[in-house]
């Protein structure tokens, strides 16, 4: 399993650095984040321990089952799935250090009152819905300016850019428009000029897309099953409400 482990992640960081030359970036503007779902602790603790620092879950109940085996290995935590109000607690608890699924103003401002309560702050990407789909969480397109905008004014929210899952399809050629977007996006609210909102990150991509979503300008790319195997829910478990 170790080697397993070992050996899928020199291929990713070799996947991750072939895109960068192929695209004319440096190699050092592309995090590697690893989505953790389903996997434990002890798997999590193998990349952790060979070089990786960044990791996320999409569900709380996860994130607080591996909290106590984790918490002495340094690490990064992410949130990348739908967060539910009255789980923002938990959040805050389980020293998630960024929300990458921030997708609605409700939602900000329950973040904002405990982050407020309990004198903290918190970094968040703003999920942008960008292939369209009823079935996907994310601000749409053309309101996530305007999402921006309010959510600027909420002093403990760290607004440090854009978070996409783009159209579910092995054909990655499907998947560059949705990625696209999300890089024109940013930079229309960079034109913007918004106080105190950074658009510095384009978090997309994932196992099988990666090398798309660097070119088209990805600076965090999410990998689960390239790096710890198959899962044996569908994805949609973890990208649906109320599961
Ligand atoms: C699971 C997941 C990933 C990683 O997907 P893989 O295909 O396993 O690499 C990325 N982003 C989100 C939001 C996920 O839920």
């Amino acid at each position: 399993m170790k080697e397993d482990i070992l050996h899928n992640l020199e291929v990713i960081h070799d996947r991750i650095k072939k895109a960068c030359e192929k695209a004319g970036r440096n190699r050092d503007e592309v995090r590697l984040l690893l989505a953790t779902k389903t996997v434990s602790p002890t798997s999590i603790k193998i990349a952790l321990e060979n070089g990786q620092t960044l990791i996320a879950e999409n569900k709380v109940q996860e994130l607080k089952e591996k909290y106590e085996e984790l918490k002495e290995t340094p690490h990064e935590n992410h949130f990348i799935g739908h967060l539910q109000t009255n789980k923002i607690k938990d959040i805050l608890k389980y020293d998630v250090a960024c929300v990458q699924s921030l997708d609605r103003m409700d939602l900000a401002e329950k973040l904002h009152q405990r982050l407020l309560a309990e004198r903290k702050t918190i970094e968040v990407l703003i999920q942008v819905n960008t292939s369209n789909e009823e079935s996907k969480f994310g601000v749409y397109p053309d309101e996530a300016a305007e999402l921006t905008r309010k959510l600027s004014e909420l002093s403990t929210l760290k607004i440090k850019g854009l978070m996409t899952i783009g159209l579910f399809s092995a054909e990655t050629e499907k998947v560059r428009p949705c990625f696209r977007l999300l890089k024109n996006l940013q930079q229309e609210i960079i034109k913007q000029n918004i106080p105190h909102v950074e658009m510095k990150e384009l978090s997309m991509g994932m196992s099988g897309d990666l090398e798309t979503a660097i070119e088209e300008g990805a600076t965090i790319v999410r990998v689960g099953t390239a790096v710890f195997g198959a899962r044996v829910y569908p994805d949609s478990f973890y990208w649906d409400e109320g599961v």
